[in-house]
């Protein structure tokens, strides 16, 4: 008898398998990227009411079906499912309504007559969700409850698997990733919001970046006056990469890991590490316009400003957060770090740059608190009635950064701080001209206290299967198209694909490749407008072989 803890993540998909039996761990899967076309909730959402929710549905059910298959398993024998992520993901895989978390002003809803949907704790067979025929129909999917709107059971489990929730001080806990969740607690009183970081949180949108698998830079040190670099292993723990010179990229003594991308915490440390070694000394101008990690990884300009970005969204909410709360920066004690950016980040090095608020006086990081939470309610754990009085007794004031002032302004200085080289003492100047306190001088360290190791601590004892390539199409027909592929050579990812098919012409876009909503530089390219990416249907390879 098996149980699946699954975490339906921004960035890709996670799942576990468990021996109901005995509680053991038998075996890990995860995606390298989300299925769909995007790399953040906003893309993904605006995909989805585009093509309608059956269709993002089906990516999302098959791209977690083609995870099953990697188990090796009889599907009869899964008894239960546990099934964690923020609103966005889990409505999807659902295929409930998601169109209040599009339009969060009352008047809008009002106007488009949508209602704001409770998103409470749902049970339903595996044949509901996976469709007849799939030898789930016995199987009970449990989707976590949300706490409320936008504030999902993802951040229901990084508040509940930290210590956050029993905190007497003041405390913030972060998920950190590409939609950066965020909550304050004052006393009894929780205080959310949501940064959208944007993927270069987690390595993407940087021109060698890759997300935290194997081979990815995870931390850069300083080793005898060159940089040491880490790179993660097979099974994703911190490998010695090269000894290396970032200015010549002169490879003084050859590591034990081979380097073939950087991840997001590895961005983070090469920023935080080549502005204390004097490397980088006005933002984001780097001594030859880039720093070399090794054979075939550079970082660029563009990439600090890019991760600078991410960076300071992150830190303009936490301000955010303190002072609509009213709380003094030098009252906040704890720091709460999640994810797998807050995972594998050096907390030290983040603090340095404003990724952690540098004036908190103990860090704590964690692991990914959403599959663990998942995994907890498969193995009974916690009981179901307990989870939701558990998502019902947190009651949290949520701020919507977007139409937020002291938020706007705050990120106003850190896009001149990131991208223009604001100095400190005049970013300080414009906090104080807004009416916000300026930043505390910071004489002390905080402790660090890293209750993990790795994002996902023991991936089972079949270990870590990592699916790279998804095989989801998205296809349109591109009625005149002339077949000149300027759309193919315009793509920054390869991701479309001029196909003639049966006396027609296509354009494949591969689903999890594809940027989305927020790209569609295929369609401005097009001389003759054949594609706009709006008559658009997802297939699957078996779907292919019909048309
Ligand atoms: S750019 Fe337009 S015309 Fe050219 S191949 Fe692509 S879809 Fe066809
Ligand atoms: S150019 Fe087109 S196919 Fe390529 S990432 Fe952008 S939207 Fe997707």
């Amino acid at each position: 008898m098996y149980g699946i803890a699954l975490d339906l993540g921004t960035s890709g998909f996670r799942l576990q398998l468990l021996d109901l039996r005995n509680g053991n761990i038998i075996k890990t899967v995860m995606t390298m990227r989300h299925p769909m076309p995007g790399g953040n909730v906003i893309d993904h959402l605006g995909f989805a009411i585009q093509v309608g929710g059956d269709s993002a549905n089906k990516i999302i059910t098959h791209t977690i079906r083609k995870m099953f298959d990697e188990l090796e398993i009889p599907l009869d024998l899964i008894h239960k499912i546990a099934v964690c992520g923020n609103p966005i993901q889990l409505s999807l895989f659902q295929n409930i309504e998601i169109r209040d978390l599009a339009y969060a002003g009352k008047n809008m809803q009002k106007r488009l007559g949508i209602e704001n949907v409770k998103r409470g704790l749902k049970i339903y067979a595996g044949s509901e969700i996976f469709g007849i025929n799939t030898d789930l129909d016995e199987c009970e999917v449990i989707v976590l409850p949300s706490i409320e709107h936008e504030i999902g059971a993802d951040a229901l489990a990084m508040m509940v698997k930290t210590d956050f929730i029993e905190q007497n001080d003041v405390a913030i806990v972060t998920d950190y990733g590409t939609n950066a969740e965020m909550a304050l607690k004052v006393g009894d009183r929780i205080v959310t919001c949501s940064a959208a970081a944007g993927p270069s949180i987690e390595g993407q949108g940087i021109k060698c970046g890759m997300l935290a698998s194997p081979g990815a830079i995870s931390d850069v040190n300083e080793e005898d006056g060159f940089w040491r670099i880490t790179v993660l292993d097979e099974n994703m723990g911190p490998g010695k990469g090269d000894l290396i010179d970032p200015i010549t990229g002169v490879i003084v003594e050859k590591g034990e890991v081979s380097a073939r991308g950087i991840t997001g915490t590895g961005v983070i440390s090469a920023i935080s590490l080549a502005i204390s070694s004097g490397l980088i000394s006005k933002l984001p101008e780097l001594p030859e316009g880039r720093l070399i990690l090794g054979d075939r990884v550079i970082l660029t300009e563009e990439d600090i400003a890019e991760a600078g970005k991410a960076i300071g969204a992150i830190r303009a909410a936490h301000l955010t957060l303190l002072i609509e709360s009213g709380v003094k920066y030098e009252d906040l004690k704890y720091m709460y770090m999640s994810g797998a950016s807050g995972t594998y980040v050096d907390a030290e090095k983040g603090r340095k740059i404003g990724l952690v608020p540098a004036f908190s006086r103990k860090i704590v990081q964690f692991g990914n608190t959403s599959l663990e939470l998942a995994k907890d309610v498969v193995l009974g754990n916690y009981a179901l009635e307990e989870i939701v009085s558990l998502a019902d007794r947190i009651k949290a004031d949520h701020i919507m950064l977007a139409s937020n002032e002291t938020f706007k302004n705050i990120y106003a200085c850190e896009l001149a701080y990131w991208t223009e080289g604001m100095s400190e003492d005049l970013y300080n100047h414009f906090l104080e001209s807004y009416g916000m306190p300026k930043l505390p001088e910071i004489t002390f360290v905080p402790s660090v206290e890293k209750r993990v190791t790795r994002d996902i601590e023991d991936a089972g004892y079949q270990g870590l299967k990592i699916i790279k390539d998804l095989d989801m199409l998205i296809e349109e027909e591109s009625s005149g198209c002339m077949q000149c592929l300027m759309c193919e050579r315009e793509c920054p990812e390869q991701a479309i694909h001029v196909v003639p098919k049966n006396g027609h012409v296509y354009v494949d876009y591969t689903a999890h490749l594809c940027l989305g909503m927020s790209c569609k530089r295929c369609v401005g390219i097009c001389p003759v407008k054949a594609i706009s990416y709006r008559e658009i249907r997802p297939v699957s390879p078996g779907d292919l072989s019909v048309v």
